[in-house]
């Protein structure tokens, strides 16, 4: 029920304690890199929250932002603070605000919904056609604060750090795409060690997989692959993919795909690889159209073919909880953490794949080491 004078206490008492200017990472303009710059702590609307935020992951969505590559120049309007995979304190809720408090630590959906369209009528807002995506399409959150409607604030327990209240975003999609299909008893060939497919192999592997490949050309990210499970990886640039795949399954091809490069290659050797009536989860984003076999790869095949987007809301969200909570460790994923004014290295370890999950402190390291 709406609690006026409740909520209009806890917007005072979060006040008490707010900067008016605050240190953000900026796209300023129409160029590669980003600045450093002192912005305005964010407005909030009656229906949305303040969160301080405590660590900020970033996601190859904003390496493109960083690079300012094709998609966005054609996507992005400068000046923008960006960022987008982040958790944090509550320090300040709109009046119409009641699910969440001020003092909630938090994480966050960042696909702000608009309720209203036919898809969000038809429970899947995670394909809502009206999505605003925090960090594209408003303020993000390579910032101290940032402001999201409290419909995206995904409440977390304390003791989960920050480094991994963060990743529960990226780690949705992992989420979302792996249980798409039946996992339980089956092999599961996952495309891509990027930190998406490394999540994709603890996850898979507590829903049943009994063996899992993963496919991956990076040394560095085919070793964490090993460290989270995997119990065959298969360097495309060494190996025949498919070949290696039917040995692997008695010439059968693997029960499920997970395509998690957005690579060309990789998605014609997982269809080519799957069994009869075998099933993927599209969820890498090609660079432009792809040409594949359908009539081999998925019609004659009878394949469920499934394409990921986001998270499903809130279901993978919970789904996602109730891994970290069951004591699922991603934290060999989480290879860099520094603080936000490190910026500049920390994107070049993303570019170089020379890295899992790189975390940024947008308060200074030490202070957030701790919950
Ligand atoms: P990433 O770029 O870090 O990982 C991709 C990995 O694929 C890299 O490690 C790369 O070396 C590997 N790769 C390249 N060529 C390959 C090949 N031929 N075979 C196998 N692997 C190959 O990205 P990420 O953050 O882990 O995200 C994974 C993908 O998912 C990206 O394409 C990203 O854009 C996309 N994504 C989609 C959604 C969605 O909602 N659908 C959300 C987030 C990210
Ligand atoms: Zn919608």
């Amino acid at each position: 029920m709406h609690n006026a004078p409740a909520a209009a206490e806890r917007v005072r008492d979060g006040l008490q304690n707010i900067p008016s200017r605050m240190l953000a990472l900026v796209k300023a303009d129409r160029s590669a890199g980003a600045t450093l710059a002192q912005a305005p702590v964010p407005t909030y609307g009656p229906r949305d929250v303040l969160i301080r935020v405590r660590a900020a992951s970033i996601c190859g969505t904003d390496l493109h932002i960083y690079e300012w590559d094709s998609w966005a120049a054609g996507r992005i309007e400068p000046p923008l603070i960006f960022g987008h995979e982040f958790c944090g304190d509550v320090v300040a809720v709109g009046p119409e605000v009641n699910a969440v408090q001020v003092g909630d630590y938090v994480a966050a959906e960042s696909h702000i919904v608009c309720n209203e369209c036919y898809e969000c009528r038809h429970g899947l807002q995670h394909i809502c056609r009206r999505v605003q995506i925090v960090g594209v399409d408003r303020p993000g959150a390579f910032a101290e604060y940032v402001s999201i409607p409290a419909q995206n604030a995904w409440p977390t327990n304390r003791r989960f750090p920050p480094r991994i209240a963060t990743i529960q975003e990226p780690m949705g999609n992992a989420v979302h795409a792996a249980l798409s299909a039946p996992l339980a008893g089956s092999t599961v060939t996952v495309f891509g060690a990027g930190p998406i497919g490394l999540f994709a192999i603890p996850i898979a592997r507590a829903a049943g997989a009994k063996k899992i490949i993963t496919v991956e050309p990076s040394s560095f990210r085919r070793g964490l692959a090993a460290i989270m499970g995997s119990d065959i990886i298969i360097d495309p640039r060494e190996e025949a993919v498919v070949h290696r795949i039917l040995e692997e399954t008695q010439g059968e091809g693997g029960d499920v795909v997970l395509e998690m490069s957005g690579n060309a290659q990789a998605i014609s050797q997982g269809l080519r690889a799957l069994r009869y009536g075998g099933y993927a989860s599209l969820l890498g984003i090609p660079a432009g159209p792809v040409e594949m076999d359908l009539a081999d790869g998925v019609i004659f095949k009878g394949a469920t073919v499934q394409g990921i987007a986001g998270r499903r809301m809130f279901e993978t969200w919970y789904q996602t909880r109730g891994f970290l909570e069951s004591g699922m460790d991603l934290s060999p994923i989480i290879t860099h953490e520094m603080p936000l004014t490190d910026f500049e290295r920390a994107f070049e370890l993303v570019r170089n794949g020379q890295s899992g999950k790189v975390i940024l402190y947008p308060h200074g390291r030490d202070a957030e080491i701790d919950t």
